[in-house]
């Protein structure tokens, strides 16, 4: 029968193993922050232009695509069909 120091240094190995792997996957795919901006338009692909990204370091859409965007979100808000 295990005793409780026997369960608690297996649940602190298994604590540290998912903490390990978590780091291992958020460092293998970065998610875009304010400090690493995107490159491309989530909406077109296209490049940001530098001037976007320098004005909206958190862009990820190019001007056009942002705009088209938001008037589809207040669309949808309106009218209340997502
Ligand atoms: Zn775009």
């Amino acid at each position: 029968m295990a005793d409780l120091a026997d369960i608690a240094g297996d649940l602190a190995e298994r604590d540290r193993a998912e903490s390990l792997a978590l780091h291992a996957a958020r460092t293998a795919h970065p998610r875009p922050t304010s400090r690493t901006p995107a490159d491309r338009c989530a909406g077109c692909g296209q490049p940001i232009p530098a001037a976007r990204r320098a004005a909206h370091p958190a862009a990820t859409r190019c001007a056009p695509c942002q705009a088209a965007a938001e008037v589809r979100r207040t669309r949808q808000h309106r009218t209340g069909v997502w």
